[in-house]
């Protein structure tokens, strides 16, 4: 018997050393087991081929019921991971896959976007500073429409008056800070994005170096500080800022970009109010819609911006009168001596 089991180990070894294929040293070895087989089975007791293949067919059957076992179960493993371990090639970097270019289809569609510019969406990075009325659906859209990086600045936690306005957050997430909230409903409208919060108040010693790391920026705060600070950085750094403010019925947008030779926001307003002079949403009160449709805009611009499309609000000031039903559209100018611009050395449109 030992003989035998000599004899298969040295054909297994002998086809493995000739590159014979794994299939084809099993049928032989199978082969010779069989004749083994046959021969314990057929051939009378005390034959000489019988007993010097062991005598009896038990031990040999045994062996084959064991091999056969083993052969089995490394097919099933080789089955099952087949199936199930396989999984979809991810994309390039700066490629979509599948599922992200069925969901932006209707971009795609689109003349002035298409795949060049959904691709530019999503190597873009987006600073949205507050997430309140305004910046709730502005980032939701920018989300929606595949910016890459959105970045969101706020250092305010959901409070309950907050949701007659600011769509992002919702009844459960108050108490969280704004930044993770707004995360949260980012992360559930779409997983192909990302979200980068940072929960503090923009200062002198903050915004230089944050707002650097971004592309454009988005502004809608509701205090003055922090508005003429982000105009500042925006036209040192050359950063378009979209920028919207709103109270009771009526709202106004524009794009401030000085670099690209419009006026920035000192510009256009140059005297800061006195303090207590222009009430907050929080004093005044703010039609639930108003924010929906000042920072819905706040998207398109910045979508506009950065694929190139049509003409944004640079040097032309949007006015919504929600109350009344009317929209007007008055054109700014850039000021020489402007505190903010006025050292920049492109030319004055
Ligand atoms: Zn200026």
């Amino acid at each position: 018997m030992a003989t035998v089991l000599g004899l298969m180990v040295a054909l297994w070894a002998l086809g493995a050393v000739f590159g014979v294929p794994g299939r084809v040293r099993l049928v032989t070895v199978a082969v010779l087991w069989l004749a083994v087989v046959l021969a314990q089975l057929v051939l009378p007791a005390g034959a000489t081929l019988r007993e010097a293949t062991g005598g009896r067919a038990e031990p040999w059957l045994v062996l084959g019921g064991v091999a056969a076992l083993a052969l089995g179960y490394r097919a099933l493993l080789r089955r099952i991971r087949a199936r199930g371990a396989v999984p979809p090639a991810p994309p390039a970097p700066g490629s979509f896959g599948a599922a992200e270019l069925e969901r932006y289809a209707r971009h795609i569609l689109l003349r002035e976007v298409g795949g060049p510019g959904q691709k530019r969406l999503k190597a873009a990075r987006v600073l949205v500073v507050g997430a309140g009325g305004l910046g709730s659906p502005a980032i939701l859209y920018l989300a929606a429409a595949g910016v890459g990086t959105i970045g969101i600045v706020d250092d305010d936690v959901v409070e309950n008056s907050n949701l007659q306005r600011q769509i992002i957050h919702a009844d459960d997430r108050i108490g969280l800070p704004k930044v993770a909230s707004a995360a949260m409903a980012v992360k559930a409208l779409n997983p192909f994005v990302t979200v980068v919060p940072h929960r503090l108040r923009l200062d002198e010693a903050t915004a230089r170096d944050l707002i650097a790391e971004y592309d454009l920026v988005l502004d809608g705060t509701d205090n003055f500080d922090t508005r003429y600070l982000v105009n500042r950085v925006c036209a040192a750094l050359g950063k378009p800022l979209v920028a919207a403010a709103m109270t009771q019925w009526e709202g106004q947008i524009s794009v401030y970009d000085p670099a690209q030779g419009a006026p920035c926001y000192e510009c256009v307003f140059p005297v800061r109010p006195a303090p207590g002079l222009v009430p907050a949403c929080a004093e005044a009160g703010v039609i639930a819609p108003l924010p929906g449709i000042l920072g819905s805009m706040m998207a398109l611009e910045a979508l506009k911006l950065l694929v190139g499309a049509g003409q944004p609000l640079r040097g032309r000031l949007l006015i919504h009168d929600g109350l009344f039903g009317e929209t007007r559209t008055i054109a700014t100018r850039r000021r020489p001596d402007c505190a903010a611009c006025g050292h920049l050395s492109q030319p004055v449109v």
